[in-house]
């Protein structure tokens, strides 16, 4: 178990219990610190988590944010999706007393070399890539983040052999102090979250911690195409690594030709052997082919993965074929640029499965992407509205689904050999559902039922 060394705070607040505030909780009482914890939900004491942090010695406080838990406290660990405005942070703010997330504990549990990956988008994608890269050429890695655990449990049981590959977003980026990945990965960056950042200025900033500690030793692995990324490489001090689905040659960066992809003059793997679609996920492989190679992965492991890899469940994933219908869920798009994507990466006919909260907003942008959509199954709030677009992109087969099941049967009907039935939404689920996982989990029952 590696412990923390050379933290500089002994007295600690962590704001907010769910899985990252706990752990880390638990890992700074184990290397001595004082830990006081805070979350605004009410929890009873015989709460098995609740009861735990007690037992452990942490004073826990529910239900409110009373500012006398700042007494004394040295540094605020919060969790990353409490917004700045909150009370205690405000208060923070005003006594001078760093906030940080759980990720900066990283920094000081281990010293072997970690890999971190951000991006408005294809986070979960390309940190997946480099794990199963990692892993399918013998060497041993770790998955933290969203799919995969608290970045500080892994670290603190991370083994010398094992490399930890971690996705990071902004909001946990957001205040980092010595954090410092090896390899640091940066996809892309769009306007999102301004709901917690208020400004793209300040968005940016938090993702640009990401390389704000590197050294020359290190690598910045980043989309060598995107304009916004641009606007930062002149403050990168790492050894920047591009990558371009259509800038030939990167001498230190990974890139492609019509037919095959390369990392430096090696030639990786051909495109067409590439499960994933679509040029977002080209864009994502090379991220991850570059990163792998960075951090060891072999060719073969990397091809064995690219081969087989179907995509992240509920982005742009192969379900299955039935009767030369190839069936794909992309849940996951809950806005029309996701969906934009998906529909890009197709040259087939589509049946397009969409629909869902209505945010207020048109779909007129997707016009332009429904060229290749033959009919549309539409549900949820925005059926009328999604109907009117389809119409006006000239689709002449629109019909309405109550619910998952008969939307895939009525796919199935209107396609022919050879078509896609893709579900992408370009809505949130909660109309209809509790979360897009549990939306796509319906359709790949319905897809399994048909078959
Ligand atoms: P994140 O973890 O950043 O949300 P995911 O890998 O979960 O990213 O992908 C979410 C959605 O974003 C996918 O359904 C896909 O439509 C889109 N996407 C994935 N990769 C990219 C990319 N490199 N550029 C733009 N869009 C992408």
């Amino acid at each position: 178990m590696n412990k923390l060394k050379n933290f500089p705070y002994q007295n600690v607040l962590v704001l907010g219990l769910a899985k990252s505030g706990t752990a880390a909780c638990k890992v700074l009482v184990k290397n001595g610190c004082t830990v006081r914890a805070n979350d605004l939900k009410v929890k009873e004491t015989s709460d098995p988590v609740i009861a735990e942090l007690n037992k452990l010695g942490i004073e826990v406080t529910t239900g409110s944010h009373p500012l006398k838990l700042l007494d004394e406290i040295d540094v605020v660990v919060k969790n990353p999706g409490i917004p700045y405005e909150n009370e205690l942070l405000i208060e923070a703010e005003v006594k001078g007393i760093p906030i940080i997330t759980e990720i900066e504990l990283i920094h000081y549990l281990i010293t072997a070399p970690y890999i971190g990956i951000t991006g408005s988008n294809g986070k979960t994608t390309t940190t997946t890539l480099i794990h199963e890269m990692l892993e399918k050429s013998n060497k041993r890695s770790k998955l933290a983040g969203n799919i995969g655990k608290v970045a500080v449990e892994i670290a603190e049981n991370l083994k010398e052999e094992e490399t930890m590959v971690v996705e990071l977003s902004s909001f946990q980026l957001m205040g980092t102090q010595e954090f410092q990945p090896h390899i640091a990965v940066m996809l892309n960056l769009f306007q999102a979250h301004l709901d917690y950042h208020k400004t793209f200025h300040n968005y940016k900033d938090a993702k640009a911690r990401i390389f704000a500690n590197q050294t020359e030793k290190d690598y910045f692995v980043y989309n060598a195409e995107d304009g916004e990324i641009a606007t930062l490489i002149d403050h990168v001090v790492a050894t920047k690594v591009p990558f371009s689905i259509h800038e030939k040659g990167l001498t230190n960066g990974a890139w492609c030709d019509e037919t095959y992809v390369y990392f430096r003059d090696k030639r990786i793997i051909a495109k067409e052997n590439i499960r994933l679609v679509g040029d977002h996920n080209l864009e994502n492989v090379l991220a991850a082919v570059a990163a792998s190679m960075l951090s060891g992965a072999t060719k073969e492991g990397i091809n064995e993965v690219l081969t087989t890899f179907p995509g992240v469940k509920h982005r742009t994933q192969y379900v299955e074929q039935i009767n030369g219908r190839l069936f794909y869920n992309d849940s996951k798009a809950t806005n029309i640029l996701a969906t934009s994507k998906a529909l890009d990466s197709f040259e087939q006919p589509v049946i397009l499965l969409a629909g869902g909260l209505d945010r207020g907003n048109d779909f007129d942008a997707l016009i332009p992407y429904l060229t290749n959509v033959k009919a549309m199954i539409l549900f949820g709030e925005t059926a009328i509205k999604l109907n009117e677009t389809g119409q006006q992109a000239g689709i002449e087969d629109i019909v309405f689904a109550d619910n998952m099941a008969q939307a895939v049967d009525l796919a199935f009907e209107l396609s022919d050999e050879k078509d896609i039935i893709l579900l992408s939404p370009a809505c949130a689920s909660w109309d209809q559902y509790r979360t897009f996982e549990e939306r796509g989990d319906m359709f790949i029952e319905a897809v399994h039922t048909l078959k």
